[in-house]
């Protein structure tokens, strides 16, 4: 049994979806067994349902909140006409959804968990559109389920939960009387064990997807994507930049911690757990041999790097202190200051008299809180803002010398400095810093270096 996810492009339009539902018919002649398909909401939609319950608690007019509501209900009736299929598929949970915006509208207050409750109609109505299409096709044991009718628990922490370890068997549990159906799973909601509604971080239906994948000890993780795989680059940026067939699954972890959007972070903890290969592969052209990740390295040494990543808008804080750091017991009070603030540090780089920590929350209020404990510490503490971590990834990088002497002279032929320099023990990848602004050009000049244009 397989695993086909789709994601909000996939699932955007009655065309796209009529797409997806071809795949999973061919995906049932070529092995005979049904697929558990998981989805995400259509594209667009779970931005909009943020905005409405962000409206709905701000604005003091009724009208944005019906003006909100109706461009959510327009584009599910305008998806449901374009199947042709009734439109009372939708009805019930729009209704739920209309009386909720209104009642976060009178307490004017919306929490996380608020924001997980209406994020949740987007992901729970496309999957019950996806059902009633695949209904309307014949397969007539097509069903809709909700992720957390199924076993899916999570922890309580709204907007980024993660699944409890129980939830692996209770999925395997909650499956048993459906083996028989073809089901349409909800991607990126759960619920916690108080029963409140969770998500679990933007874009992690590919999460869900891995989850139910490793519950039920799938053969292989489908994730159809409107992109042709995990690219050796950002394709917006670099023209050439072309597919991979093969990464292991350090690599993709490290290229989506890297900011690789193709692929959510978590995706690859429950594929390794079980050993299943993901597949990313394109809805709109399903011959294209996609990217496969398993467990094992492929190396070729002519390409050692796979892939370069970058993460814009981070800030790098500098701390000076020519007392303190030679110093046992300095960085632990260093790291419990960022503890105490919440703030994640991600680089991390020190020399005789400072250390150079970068972080991704740009949040002004924050970061002043933070150097405000900071200087108790340190004689100087400097922020600059509009940072990029880059980073190469390859496993390959384990076999090969001179990379780094290859990957930093690339940069810097581009006119780019590098601020930061750091190689991970696990020596597949080197990540450093620049600017936003410099991103193209040191893009350009690594993939030239590396992958010839
Ligand atoms: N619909 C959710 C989002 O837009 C989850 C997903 O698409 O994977 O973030
Ligand atoms: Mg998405």
């Amino acid at each position: 049994m397989k695993v086909m996810k789709f994601g909000g492009t996939s699932v955007g339009s009655p065309d796209a979806m009529n797409r997806c539902a071809e795949l999973v018919e061919r995906e049932i002649k070529l092995s005979g067994k049904n697929p558990i398909i998981v989805v995400s909401a259509h594209s667009k939609v779970t931005d909009k349902l943020l905005d409405a319950a962000k409206k709905a608690a701000r604005s003091s007019c009724e009208a944005d909140i019906d003006a909100a509501m109706e461009t959510i209900a327009n584009r599910h009736y305008e998806i449901l006409d374009g199947l042709k299929l009734p439109r009372s598929i939708a009805e019930k949970n729009l209704a739920e959804l209309r009386d909720l915006l209104r009642g976060i509208h009178y307490v004017k207050e919306v929490t996380p968990r608020l924001y997980d409750y209406v994020t949740s109609f987007g992901e729970r109505l496309s999957s019950k559109c996806f059902a009633a299409m695949l209904r309307a096709r014949g397969h007539t044991n097509a069903e809709a389920i909700n992720a957390y009718d199924m076993g899916f628990v999570t922890d309580s922490k709204f907007m980024n939960a993660r699944p409890l370890p129980t939830t692996y068997d209770s999925i395997a549990e909650a499956y048993k009387p459906h083996a028989s159906k073809l089901l349409v799973v909800t991607g990126f909601i759960g619920k916690d064990k108080n029963g409140d509604i969770t998500t679990i971080g933007r874009s992690g239906s590919d999460f869900s997807a891995a989850i139910f994948g490793a519950a039920l000890k799938v053969d292989e993780i489908q994730v159809w994507k409107d992109v042709p795989g995990v690219m050796t680059c950002d394709p917006s940026l670099i023209k050439t930049a072309r597919p991979l067939a093969r990464l292991s699954f350090e690599e993709a972890s490290e290229l989506a911690y890297y900011g690789a959007e193709v692929l959510h972070p978590s995706t690859m903890v429950p594929a390794v757990m079980r050993e299943i290969p993901v597949r990313v592969l394109h809805t709109f052209n399903p011959e294209a041999p996609g990217t496969t990740i398993t467990t094992k390295a492929e190396i070729d040494p002519k390409y050692p790097i796979k892939c370069i990543v970058y993460k814009e808008d981070q800030v790098l804080i500098n701390v000076r202190s020519e007392r303190m750091l030679g110093m046992e017991g300095f960085m632990a009070r260093l790291f419990a200051i960022f503890e105490r603030h919440h703030i994640v540090i991600d680089m991390i780089t020190t020399s005789e008299v400072s250390v150079s920590l970068t972080t991704n929350t740009t949040d002004e209020a924050k970061l002043k809180s933070l150097t405000h404990d900071l200087v108790d510490l340190a004689s100087k503490v400097e922020i600059q803002k509009d940072k990029c971590i880059l980073a190469v990834v390859g496993e390959g990088m384990k076999h090969s010398v001179g990379l780094a002497a290859r990957t930093f002279k690339a940069v810097a032929s581009s006119g780019v400095s590098l601020q930061m320099i750091s190689q991970g023990a696990s020596e597949i990848n080197i990540t450093f810093l620049v600017n936003n602004s410099e991103i193209p050009a040191a893009c350009h000049a690594l993939h030239a270096e590396f992958f010839g244009a």
